[in-house]
């Protein structure tokens, strides 16, 4: 893996502060939810008088700061802005970090020195962790049962038997562009039929230089950053073919496949996995329009519906998202159209500074309030509680560990893992995609 600006950049503090009186409010989970070995610490949390500050950093303190004097300065708690309630916060608070997808991917690669790595958000992001990390790091999540929607319907058995069909089809012309929201086994498919890892701030980027190739991109998993991104390099919706919502069952290449046929197919610059993100498709441009008719401005996250990012006043990754509010003038009116626990959280951000945010969906008279990532927000103060005092413990359950190439399932938390062979296969194969990443950003900016 290369070592670039990109990769050294440090991870910068949100700038969040944590109100006495304000609860660290989750979306409490029933206690069968938690993993047996969890339940003690859940059952501790549920019991305490109440969860703001004071009380829950009384309690997190009997498992946060013997771990931490365990392990001293090997330990790196990491958060996506995404999480629920206030464990963003809670993250900082024990010196953690909190970023995007794609700056918690570099966190093992730029901290050698962190050999526990303890990740509270999705498990693609731990993954992606893990494929970057070195032989002596290890990464675990605080909850295996935090999935992403979209990352859960483009698994390597919907994927795989289509990427098969396709490069029957089209032979070495197939090149697979797979965007962080992927596994491991994803990346690695990228990798090894010459194509790249992207991010929604460099999408554009990834696909351009595939095109420049002459190649034909199959674009996963979700379909409507695909899209976006495919407009904003010009290409006609008639070269664009968007593949069947994966639950619908096998995917198939035939004259049902795609809306116009194999002929649509054979046209399209940029063939589109049909995944999507649920908490990003609830937008429309309907919304987008009421704000911006009372002098509002409004940013959205590209994986909303293509009207929405061409209504909208601009589009861009959570960190586009996250400094176009730190940096907005005093005064400046902006309604986001993102996931709902950063919406909150940057409005609170620019509350202090005299700028007003909104959550793009809660326009009076829509159906819709803006919801978070429920499935992130799986990982609670008691799952980092437990985490800790169990890796302290050395008894830490193995479901939680994650190696690169691991299939996790999130509903029944069947968990198939690769052999050593063909874990090094894949992870050779994922970082040639990440590394292509990271050269073309570093191309464009020259
Ligand atoms: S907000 Fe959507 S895309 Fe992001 S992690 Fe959650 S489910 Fe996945």
């Amino acid at each position: 893996m290369p070592t670039s600006s990109a990769t050294h950049a440090p991870l910068v503090p949100t700038g969040l502060e944590l109100p006495p009186d304000l609860p660290v409010c989750q979306t409490d989970l029933p206690l069968d939810w938690y993993q047996e070995e969890f339940k003690p610490y859940a059952q501790e949390y549920f019991a305490l008088p109440d969860h703001k500050p004071a009380t829950l950093f009384g309690w997190l303190d009997r498992y946060v700061k013997p771990a931490q004097a365990h392990f001293g300065d090997t330990l790196l708690l990491l958060a996506h802005f995404y999480m629920g309630g206030e464990i963003v916060k809670v993250i900082e608070h024990y010196g953690g970090g909190v970023s995007d997808s794609y700056q918690l991917a570099l966190q093992a690669l730029r901290n050698p020195h962190k050999k526990v790595i303890v990740e509270s958000a999705v498990h693609f992001m731990a993954e992606s962790i893990a494929l970057l990390a070195h032989d002596d790091q290890q990464v675990w999540i605080t909850n295996p049962k935090a999935g992403c929607t979209m990352e859960m319907l483009a698994k390597d058995y919907l994927v795989l038997p289509v990427s098969d069909q396709l490069e029957e089809r089209y032979g070495d012309e197939l090149l697979v562009v797979a965007y962080m929201n992927t596994s491991g086994r994803l990346k690695a498919l990228a990798g090894r039929t010459g194509g790249a890892v992207c991010t929604s701030s460099n999408a554009h980027l990834v696909v351009d230089w595939a095109l420049r190739q002459h190649k034909r991109v199959l674009f996963v998993p979700d379909q409507h950053l695909g899209r976006n991104t495919a407009r904003k390099l010009g290409i006609p919706a008639d070269r664009i073919a968007t593949l069947p919502d994966p639950r619908r069952g096998a995917i198939k290449l035939d004259e049902h496949c795609v809306a116009g046929g194999l002929a649509a197919l054979d046209r399209a610059q940029m063939i589109v996995w049909g995944s999507y993100c649920g908490v990003h498709t609830i937008f429309s441009a309907a919304m987008v329009r009421w704000w911006q008719s009372r002098g509002w401005k409004v940013l959205v996250h590209p994986e909303s519906p293509l009207e929405v990012v061409e209504a909208a006043d601009g589009s861009g990754s959570t960190n586009y998202l996250w400094e176009a509010v730190a940096k907005a003038p005093r005064g400046a009116r902006l309604a986001i159209g993102t996931e709902g626990h950063f919406v909150k959280n940057a409005r609170e951000l620019a509350k202090s500074r005299g700028v007003e945010v909104m959550h793009l969906a809660d326009a009076p008279g829509f159906a819709n309030g803006g919801c978070g990532c429920a499935t992130m927000s799986r990982n609670d103060p008691p799952h980092l509680a437990g985490m800790l005092d169990l890796l302290r413990q050395g008894r830490a359950p193995e479901l939680n560990r994650v190696l690169p190439g691991d299939m996790i399932d999130e509903l029944s938390m069947r968990r198939e893992r690769l052999g050593a062979v063909e874990r090094a296969e894949l992870v050779g194969h994922a970082r040639r995609a990440l590394e292509r990443m990271i050269e073309i950003v570093e191309g464009a900016r020259k």
